[in-house]
């Protein structure tokens, strides 16, 4: 019975949110310097990062803290969210308390639709709500009315030392990448979309490689209400009974070598610190061209 209990407190100490306990395990890699993508811009960014969408104030500065203690450097949030001022908090304390410095955080932040019409005021909203002098990344939330104006507006943010690289998300086509390349004078650094073993965008990964454009995937593991439908794959099952590893390493060591960068998201301590622990494996030829035959070009949102 005693034990029967233990088991159950341990199983609810894991699954708590991420401000109850803050054990990190021992096993998890912290080579994230190693694992890291020199952008067009000339900086440097993690390719496996923390998402927080869903995250309220709250969750979000305690799981962001957790993130950055498991070994995670890239942090991922957006004004929609409504949560970059708990985002803040996270990354300011763990900076205050010597888990990383400034310069070793890669903060990635976006513009929403509903600012498209005020961009220069929302980049300095967006800072001052995470309480940062720069950010690392800021992307256009989404095509939409006014979007040009909104990149230049980043664009002039860079000159002026509040973003280091610019980029944009939801945009699926070579042509949408296009329209905001043609009129761009810093090339797009990052595209952040849809993408996971079921919606694998090859052509567009090829298409923008030649200007420097790195792709970074939102819903890694196919997203909210998702992710069973992946996670059941024969496949990947395989593949996670080969490597003694879950479902979810097995996605995220795919997105890795082929060269995407993934920002899992969680609330979930155990998972936040599963989802850094896959460098100490390494998928074959044969079963990267295995997990590439999954897809089936299937989005899951339409935004
Ligand atoms: P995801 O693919 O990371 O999946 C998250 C879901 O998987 C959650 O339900 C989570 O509880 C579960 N999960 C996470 N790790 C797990 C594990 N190891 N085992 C089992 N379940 C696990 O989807 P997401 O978080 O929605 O997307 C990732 C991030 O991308 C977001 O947090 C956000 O930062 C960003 N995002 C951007 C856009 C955009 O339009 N630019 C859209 C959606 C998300």
């Amino acid at each position: 019975m005693k034990k029967f209990l233990a088991a159950i407190i341990f199983v609810a100490m894991m699954m708590s949110a991420c401000g109850s306990s803050e054990e990190v395990p021992k096993d998890v890699s912290k080579s994230f310097f190693a694992d890291s993508v020199a952008l067009n811009s000339g900086y440097n960014m993690p390719r496996l990062g923390f998402g927080t969408w869903t995250l309220d104030d709250d969750t979000a500065e305690d799981c962001v803290y957790f993130a950055l203690k498991v070994g995670y450097r890239l942090i991922d949030t957006a004004r929609y969210y409504r949560n970059e001022a708990g985002v803040g908090k996270g990354i300011r304390r763990a900076i205050a308390d010597g888990i990383a410095t400034r310069e070793e955080i890669f903060v990635t932040t976006k513009i929403m639709p509903g600012n498209y019409n005020s961009p220069d005021a929302a980049i300095e909203n967006s800072l001052k709500t995470l309480g940062l002098d720069y950010v690392d990344l800021m992307l256009i939330h989404q095509p939409g009315h006014n979007d040009e104006e909104v990149y230049r507006a980043m664009e002039r943010a860079v000159k002026a030392g509040k973003i280091r690289s610019i980029g944009i998300s939801n945009y699926y086509t070579p042509r949408d990448f296009d329209r905001i390349k043609n009129i761009a004078t810093i090339a797009p650094a990052v595209i952040q979309n849809e993408n996971h073993p079921y919606y694998q965008n090859e052509e567009l990964q090829s298409y923008v490689k030649k200007f420097g454009t790195v792709i970074e995937s939102w819903y890694p593991l196919g997203g909210r209400g998702n992710t069973q439908k992946i996670f059941s794959n024969e496949t990947i099952q395989s593949l996670a009974k080969k490597y003694s590893k879950s479902p979810a390493q097995i996605i995220l060591r795919w997105q890795f070598q082929a060269g995407y960068v993934a920002i899992p998201g969680s609330s979930n301590k155990k998972h936040i610190a599963e989802n850094f622990n896959i460098f100490d494996f390494r998928l074959t030829a044969e079963e990267m061209e295995l997990m590439r035959g999954l897809n089936k070009n299937r989005r899951f949102e339409n935004w």
